[in-house]
Parts: structure tokens; sequence; C-alpha cells
């Protein structure tokens, strides 16, 4: 039977539960056992899809098709596990199933309450869809004390009671500030929330400290003592470089080696963190060639909103050598007349995925200047459906090309799609109900011969994962391919363009899906390599 380890965070909001939590995940599994990580989230939307990214960040989708929490893009960047739908749970989706259940009379005239049918209803998401895993790791958002936390707290409480205590851990994760003023690591806010999980029936077995510098013995035997957990369970976790280092960290302070000592378990296998060395030693090597890449976009204000994106780009510098700069560009206020002066200095031009009119036009512009420069250009979903606009416009000559998600007098390029096929079978969308809706999850696509993108991806056929609900017209693909932009790749039933690339241009490719989120930093995608390796050269032309 599996095991579960529960890991709530104390004292302040990001101090990297997630980040805690996959590197545990990579390191329990690079030892031989099977594992799973899920997130409980204590918001009452249903899912994040949608919410907005300034309010939350990126929207990670699964291959099954969830719209979920980003953390679950660290994990399966950490662990290479792909998540599923069943992996993420926010308390909005839970009342939702019980509320309805309710309506549905399921609960036979039953006073329906927080404590038992919320807190079943979460112990049966915890238990969800396991079969053969060693380890689950369920991560709870949000701080201890919050209220929106609390019915996770006490059914994890509970799950532990119901199937016994040797079979869960509890990873409590906390501030260990450093008063600068008195020159002294403080420990008090830490004893404060282990109190509070204590109070609600909790007793952590492992404390992860997160602190600036080293946590010296004193400080540790104090936090073991009030603490109650003995001292080699406290594990401290100082800022490192980059987060790359995380899992090499968590495996010096040995708290892969306690949770198995926990369990009463050995490895299965010897560790080799090697990879993660090599990928640290080059993100940090500060000789490296920096690589300027635009994102030209919607939400460049808060850095979360396109992680799985930035890190991607990340993962292709690894690839190439290079260390990669992104220089933010905010569509919406960029004047036409500046387009050159801010991407002047760019190897790179992308455009990532969005939503809605605002800051099209700024986009467009700039697709327009990379596609007449030779800049290496990846337009991404949205990026994707605004250079096959640009196309139309200037080199088509269709002026009043547009998508009808931006106004639904265009000449629509770029249209609604409400049903499309999966693996044979119709699937439907709808525009009239936002959550949930959209052509979501993996997709296959065929790549044409003789294609950049083929050459790439070294295969004929791909899988990638989609949100979107708009789609390319496929009935200009002739009037496109014999001006030279090419519909290189195409969904199997040939309905639905995939992939754009330019024909006469050094690198220009979009593509319907997000390519990002199949990205991990010990197997950069294809595609972000390809076109970091396009930039660097671009930035090594000698007009540069
Ligand atoms: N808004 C576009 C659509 O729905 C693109 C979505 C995206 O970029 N993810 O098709």
């Amino acid at each position: 039977m599996a095991r579960f380890i529960f890991v709530t965070g104390g004292v302040v909001s990001s101090l990297g539960k997630g980040l805690s939590s996959a590197s545990l995940g990579y390191l329990l599994k690079s030892q031989g056992y099977k594992v799973r990580i899920r997130k409980m989230d204590p918001y009452l939307n249903v899912d994040p899809g949608t919410m907005s990214p300034f309010q939350h960040g990126e929207v990670f989708v699964t291959d099954d098709g969830a719209e979920t929490d980003l953390d679950l893009g660290h994990y399966e960047r950490f662990t290479n596990i792909s998540a599923k739908k069943s992996d993420n749970i926010t308390t909005g989706k839970i009342y939702s199933d019980i509320i309805s259940k309710e309506r549905r009379g399921d609960y036979l005239g039953k006073t329906v309450q927080v404590i038992p049918h919320v807190t079943e209803r979460i112990k049966q998401f915890i238990k969800k869809d396991i079969k053969n895993e060693d380890f689950v790791i369920c991560e709870i958002g949000g701080t201890v004390g919050d209220i929106e936390s609390l019915p996770f707290l006490e059914a994890i409480r509970q799950f532990s009671n119901d199937i016994g205590k040797e079979k869960t851990l509890f990873v409590h994760l906390t501030l260990v500030p450093f008063l600068k003023s008195s020159d002294e690591i403080k420990t008090k806010p830490t004893q404060h929330s282990v109190k509070e999980l204590r109070s609600i029936g909790i007793q952590p077995d492992i404390i992860i400290c997160r602190s600036q510098q080293s946590i010296p013995l004193d400080q540790r035997k104090k936090i073991s003592l009030f603490c109650n957990i003995p001292i080699e369970r406290v594990i401290e976790t100082v800022d490192v470089k980059t987060i790359y280092e995380a899992p090499i960290s968590f495996f010096n302070e040995g708290l892969d080696k306690q949770v198995l000592k926990f369990f009463k378990i050995k490895p299965k296998k010897k560790i080799n963190l090697s990879p993660w060395k090599n990928v640290t030693k080059i993100v940090t090597d500060k000789n490296l060639k920096v690589i300027n890449i635009a994102i030209v976009g919607k939400y460049v204000d808060l850095k979360d909103a396109y992680k799985s994106l930035d890190e991607a780009l990340v993962h292709g510098g690894i690839k190439n050598n290079v260390k990669i700069k992104i220089i933010r560009i905010e569509s919406d206020k960029l004047r036409i007349s500046e387009i050159r002066k801010k991407l002047i200095d760019a190897s790179g031009i992308l455009i990532p995925g969005g939503f809605g009119k605002r800051g099209t036009e700024g986009k467009i512009a700039c697709i327009n200047y990379a596609r007449k420069n030779n800049i290496p250009f990846l337009g991404i979903c949205f990026g994707m459906q605004m250079a096959v606009i640009e196309f139309a416009r200037n080199v088509l000559k269709i002026k009043k090309a547009g998508s009808s998600e931006l106004d639904n007098k265009c000449f629509s390029v770029v249209g609604l799609i409400e049903e499309w096929s999966k693996n044979g079978k119709i699937v439907k969308g709808t525009s009239t109900k936002l959550g949930g809706t959209m052509r979501l999850g993996l997709y296959k696509a065929k790549l044409q011969h003789n294609s950049k993108i083929k050459d790439i991806y070294k295969s004929k056929i791909i899988h990638e994962r989609h949100r979107h609900r708009y789609e390319v017209n496929i009935k200009m693909k002739k009037k496109f391919e014999k001006k030279g932009m090419l519909f290189s790749g195409l969904s199997p039933d040939n309905n639905l363009p995939e992939i754009i690339e330019l024909r006469n241009h050094p690198w220009f490719i979009g593509v319907q899906f997000h390519p990002e989120f199949k990205s991990r930093p010990l197997d950069p995608h294809p595609l972000f390599s390809s076109f970091i390796g396009a930039a660097k050269k671009n930035n090594e032309k000698p007009n540069n």
C-alpha cells in the first residue's frame, strides 16, 4: 500500500512548498520508488482555469486536459512524472461535488456538514486513482492558520488515523528568519506554527526550515525540543542560487534519508545527482553568453504568469550553453513607433498564449517586425494565431483579417470551432460556459515532410498539450502556402492547423499547442532548444 506524505506550510506563504515536494518526489523516484505528487488548493474556484494569471500565475495543463495549479508544473519538471486530473483539487471542486450530490438527494435527508462530508470527500481525493505507487506526496496550499485550509488539515489528521501513523508522514515547511538588528536567527515563528498545527492534532514528523543562512546547532536543538521532533529531522533549506540546486541541497541535508528511515525502508537503487549538478553548473556559470529573448504579452508584470514558458526558455539555454535574459514587453502599452527601439536587443521574439483583444495590435506589430527583420520568432497558441493574422493582412493583403474571438465583423482567418476529433471520437466544446470547455490536453499532430518542424522534432507524429477554443481556418491553407507560410503540422483528420512556419525566414514558427508544459531541465524541449539555437546564431551575426 502507498505511503502518504503531507506537506504543509507555516509562518508565511511562498516558502517553496511546491519545490520542496517536487525535489522530494525526485529524490524518492530516483531511488527506485514509484511516486505521485498532488496538490490541494484551499480556494473556492473549481479549478484555476478561469482565474486571471495576474492573480494566480500560470494555469498548468496536464496530458489528460486538466487546468491546474502551477505547482503541478514544478512537480512534472522535477520528477518527469506526468500529472493527471486527479492530482489537483480545490475547495471549490469539493463543494461543487457535494452540493450536486445534495441536490440529487444522495445524502438521504441528512444535514451536510464540513465534518464528516467535506473531510470524507477530501480523503477520497487523497486516495483516488492510486495503483501501485510507493509514495503519494500531497501538498496542502496556503499557510497553517488560514481559515480556508482547516478542512484539509482536519482531513489529513483523520486520514493518518484511518490508514495508520506508520503509513503517513507530516512534513512542515516554515520560515526561520534572520534578524539583522540583533544578528540572530529566530526560531519562535516556527515554534508558533508547529503549536498551531499541533492544536489541530497534527504533530509534524519532519520540519523543513527555510532560511537565508545555515541554522546553527543550538537553534536546531531548540526547534527539535520545542517542536517535539528528533534533531536529525530538522532539515534546513538555505536559499539556493538556482532552483535546480534544490534536489541536491535536500539530498545533502538528508531529507530523503529521513523519509525512508521514518517508513523503515531502504533505497532500491543508488541515486545519481550528476544531471542536476551539470544543469546547476551551466545555469550559474557567470561566463556564459547572454541571449536576450523578448516575450511580448499581456501579463508580463507578474513573473509567474508565464512560469512554464520562462522555464522552457532556460532549458533551451541549458541545451545551447547560453544564459537567457528575458525582456518582458507589455503589448498593451506598446506604441508602434517604439517597436524597433524595444526589440533591437532581442535575439529572438516570443508571443505566448493569450485571451482577448487587449494588446493584440502590439503583438501583431512585433510579429511583423520579426518577420521582416529575420529575427527568430516563436508564436505559442494565441501567438500563432496572431502570426497568421499578421501574414494574412500584410502578405495576402486581406486587410480585415482577424480572429472572431476579437472582432465578429472581421474576415476570420482564426475562428471558433466547437467540435474536434480525438482518437476517432468527436469532442465538443462550448463558448457560453467558460470553465473546462476548451480544447484541452494532449492531442496528436502530423508533421509535414520537408519541413523545419519535422527536422526539429525528428519525428512524423507528435503529442502536445492544448488549451484553446479558436483555430486557424484550414480553408486558407493553400492561399497561405502559395505565399510562403506553410501549415506544416496538422491534426490527424487534416482539419486543424497545428503548426505554421515561414519558408523564407531563418526561424519563424507558430504552434497551436503549448510545448512549454512538456519541457524539463534535464530534458529540454526540442522546439525551445532549436529556437534558442536560432537566437544564438542570430546574436552571432556580424552586424550585431
Ligand atoms: N484565445 C485563444 C483561443 O482560445 C488562444 C488561447 C491560448 O493562447 N492558450 O483559441
